[in-house]
């Protein structure tokens, strides 16, 4: 999974509270994703208010 950076809005880590592997930060301006740590199970895609996060 990968976060597009110019749609991320950094918000309040609607993201993050859904990752179970605990693989998302946000810092700045956008949210990371550790692609070493996701397991692909797209909560995150999910959650995303702006569709920011997408399969590569
Ligand atoms: S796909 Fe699942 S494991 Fe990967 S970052 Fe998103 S919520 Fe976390
Ligand atoms: S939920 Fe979407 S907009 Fe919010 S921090 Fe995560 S990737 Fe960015």
């Amino acid at each position: 999974m990968k976060v597009d950076e110019y749609i991320c809005m950094a918000c309040n880590g609607a993201c993050t509270s859904v990752c179970a592997q605990y693989c998302i930060t946000v810092a700045g301006p956008h949210a990371v994703i550790d692609e070493e740590c996701c397991i692909e199970c797209g909560n995150c895609i999910k959650i995303c208010p702006v569709g920011a996060i997408k399969e590569e």
